[in-house]
């Protein structure tokens, strides 16, 4: 019986190895993310299906994973724990110049570019019973700035410093994962939040849902910031994605992109599927999320400060995107 059962499965195995056309081996990628109410969970998800839709053609499976965000992922992505990371923009020129984060650890010279995503704005929620108004009045609150691998951490201790806030004597700052923030908010825990994310997604919407009136605040008078940083530029966030915020008009702040990064070590083949599968299919991609609206073939390849990965570098050029 045991004889039987291994000669069946050495003639399965053999045939996975070596049906012709078919792929040698099936392989496993996944894609980090970050908190399940921010766009980057349901943007792996979008990634991960595209690829999935043609296992048969590539051998690829794609899977998610939950993570703390930008930081954490470059790093799952440099140990190799992660094949591929969706990562701020501002934080792929941090982990590739070695500063921020990674100013100890230096440059980590394995990250590649794949494309750049949905824009991410600077996302200030606040209590309204909190009167923050303006970043100015996040002094001797309870903000939360963020865990440390997110992104936002570094985006609002920026902010303040900006406008001459000290985060560590001036305010009572949290390290909250952001999944956890507009609940908390909500109890009345934290007076606000900081949240670097593409616009509507499930935080704000729960943070302005709730019995606690929440107002979107602007973050304006960082004029200094935007000159002195290539990757920080002016952003709106539309206050009809939110109809419980306690907002007149659209919020005024400042943003990033969403970047699909991997690296130098993930085969040519993988990263090029993965480049193939999304750009061939925009207009399907841009209807798995709101955020995606203004995606264009080519504002896909701006904001990207790593060098472009091969694989994706060879389909940029054999459809005219790069030369
Ligand atoms: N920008 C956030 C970060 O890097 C994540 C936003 C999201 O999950 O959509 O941590």
């Amino acid at each position: 019986m045991r004889k039987k059962l291994f000669m069946v499965l050495s003639v399965v195995m053999t045939c996975a190895l070596f049906a012709p056309g078919a792929h040698a081996k099936r392989v496993f990628v996944t894609i980090g993310t970050g908190g399940i109410t921010g766009v980057y969970y349901p943007t792996g998800g979008a990634i991960a299906k595209m690829v999935n839709k043609k296992k048969k053609e590539y051998g690829i499976r794609a899977t998610v994973e939950s993570t703390g965000g930008s930081v954490f992922n470059v790093n799952a992505v440099m140990n190799g724990d992660l094949e591929f990371g969706i990562v701020q923009s501002d934080r792929q020129y941090q982990a590739v110049n070695g500063l921020a984060e990674w100013k100890d650890k230096g440059p980590q010279k394995d990250l590649r570019a794949v494309f750049s995503i949905h824009p991410e704005s600077v996302t200030l929620i606040a209590a309204v019973d909190s009167g923050i108004k303006s970043i100015q009045d996040v002094r001797g609150k309870r903000i939360n700035i963020g865990n440390p691998g997110s992104g936002q951490r570094q985006n609002a201790i920026d902010a303040f410093e900006a406008v001459g806030i000290d985060y560590k004597k001036d305010l009572k700052a949290e390290s909250i994962k952001a999944s956890e923030a507009a609940g908390l908010l909500q109890d009345g825990r934290i007076d606000a939040f900081f949240y670097t994310v593409g616009h509507p997604n499930g935080s704000v919407k729960e943070a302005t849902s709730g019995a606690r009136k929440v107002r979107i605040v602007d973050i304006t008078g960082v004029d200094n910031l935007l000159a002195r940083y290539p990757y920080y530029a002016k952003a709106i966030i539309p206050i009809s994605n939110y109809p419980g915020a306690q907002n007149e008009k659209d919020v005024q702040t400042f943003g990033v992109k969403a970047t699909f990064v991997t690296s130098a070590k993930v085969p040519d083949d993988v990263v090029y599927a993965i480049t193939k599968e999304v750009f061939d299919n925009l207009d399907d991609f841009k209807k798995l999320h709101p955020a995606y609206a203004t995606l264009t073939r080519e504002n896909m390849l701006q904001g990207l400060s790593a060098p472009i990965h091969p694989g994706a570098l060879k389909y940029y050029r054999e459809v005219g995107l790069m030369k």
